[in-house]
């Protein structure tokens, strides 16, 4: 039987951006991932204030983002499940899908956060259940210590790369400000965010 390698990667990607994009194509190349599906969230209850570009828009920039990466695709299974997003949901969700799709190709899953993220895993929803269904994989972030080797019992792999120092809130304060956000995110997502008008005053798109 075939075995495929998938990881998800999930965020608000309020909007996607250059960090992001360097994670991931680190990791797919780490762990020689055949498929790394981005999955934008749909109400993001840990966030406060919750995502200020739509479920749609921020799906929207994620699939300009990730046009042209080999391997890369995005899920919108999180936008279509009313409610808050959990990562248990997500992955039973994408499995689900993955059996119902592709019955006899067996797939090995892996989550993948930022270093930041990780550390809060164990106050997520259904920690164990989480650990039942995916590998965790920390991606190390500029600014975000190395999460504790004890973390989860030591029951993650961390993949150390320089990410750009780069976070969403970031590019919605330039934006705000009037500043340019050329280098920090795809010229693709820059164009929608402009053309959208998205991140201004009143903190919501148009779209
Ligand atoms: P915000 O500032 O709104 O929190 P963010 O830049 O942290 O946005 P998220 O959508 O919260 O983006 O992040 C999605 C995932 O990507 C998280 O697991 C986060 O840790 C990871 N991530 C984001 N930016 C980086 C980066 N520069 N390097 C490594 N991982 C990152
Ligand atoms: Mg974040």
């Amino acid at each position: 039987m075939k075995v495929r390698r998938l990881g998800v990667f999930g965020g608000t990607f309020d909007p996607i951006h250059s960090g992001h994009l360097v994670a991931a194509v680190s990791v797919q190349s780490e762990l020689q991932l055949d498929y790394l599906i981005f999955v934008p969230t749909g109400n993001s209850w840990h966030k406060d204030p919750s995502p200020e570009a739509s479920a749609q828009d921020r799906l929207a920039m994620v699939d300009l983002a990730i046009a042209n990466h080999e391997g890369f695709t995005a899920s919108s299974v999180d936008i279509e499940r009313a409610g808050p997003t959990y990562t248990i949901d997500t992955l039973t969700d994408l499995q689900l899908q993955w059996e119902h799709d592709q019955p006899d190709t067996e797939a090995l899953w892996f989550f993948v956060t930022g270093a930041d993220a990780l550390v809060d895993v164990p106050n997520w929803r259904d920690p164990s259940g989480i650990l039942e269904r995916a590998r965790l994989v920390g991606v190390s972030r500029p600014g975000h210590l190395a999460p504790p080797a004890d973390l989860l019992q030591g029951a993650f792999t961390l993949v150390e790369v320089a990410t750009p120092d780069v976070a969403s809130r970031q590019i919605r304060e330039r934006v705000r400000t009037g500043q340019s956000i050329a280098e920090l995110v795809p010229s693709a997502v820059a164009e929608y965010i402009e053309r959208h008008r998205l991140y201004r005053d009143s903190g919501q798109g148009t779209a």
